[in-house]
């Protein structure tokens, strides 16, 4: 059976560090899906549209990956394409202790979904979306934590 993994997120931006996760984690899959998760209860930065096609930009030219959007739990929408593997990085303490608890809930609730974590590498773990989205708010230099197809008229 082919190994699908799911990197759930809202990527608002898509940032130096989701796309060093997904490409450290290719080789361990036979195909990610990028799944751009759709909260009403959140407002963005960036609309969906603009976020679908900055990441398939990034990754035109690797066939193992699709961008797809969802609503809903995450363990729901990977039950639902039989995807075996949630994909997250792990920046930080803070960020083990949040994922830990999706991750276990998750499990409970799909009990042969399993969430695999990988490190971010050092020079990108301080990189967040939040932190880019106030670059760019207040006018800054946002290019150096964005991959290159991530271009703001
Ligand atoms: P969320 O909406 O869940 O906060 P994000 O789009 O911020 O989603 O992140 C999606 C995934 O990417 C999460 O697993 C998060 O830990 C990971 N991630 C975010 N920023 C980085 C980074 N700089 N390095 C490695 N992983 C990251």
């Amino acid at each position: 059976m082919a190994k699908i993994a799911l990197f759930p997120g809202s990527f608002d931006p898509i940032t130096l560090g989701h796309r060093d996760i997904i490409e450290r984690a290719l080789p361990l899959f036979d195909e990610i899906l990028i799944a751009i998760g759709e909260n009403s209860d959140k407002t963005y930065l960036f609309d969906l549209d603009q976020r679908v096609a900055w990441i398939k930009e990034v990754f035109a030219h690797e066939p193992k990956i699709r961008v797809v959007t969802y609503q809903g739990l995450t363990a729901a929408f990977a039950k639902e394409n039989n995807i075996q593997f949630l994909l997250r990085g792990l920046r930080n303490p803070s960020d083990f202790e949040f994922e830990k608890s999706i991750a276990q809930a998750n499990r409970q609730m799909e009990s042969d979904l399993e969430t695999v974590f990988l490190l971010t590498s050092a020079r990108y773990s301080y990189i967040s979306s939040s932190i880019v989205r106030e670059v760019i708010r207040h006018g800054g230099d946002y290019k150096v934590f964005v991959p290159d197809s991530v271009r703001i008229a």
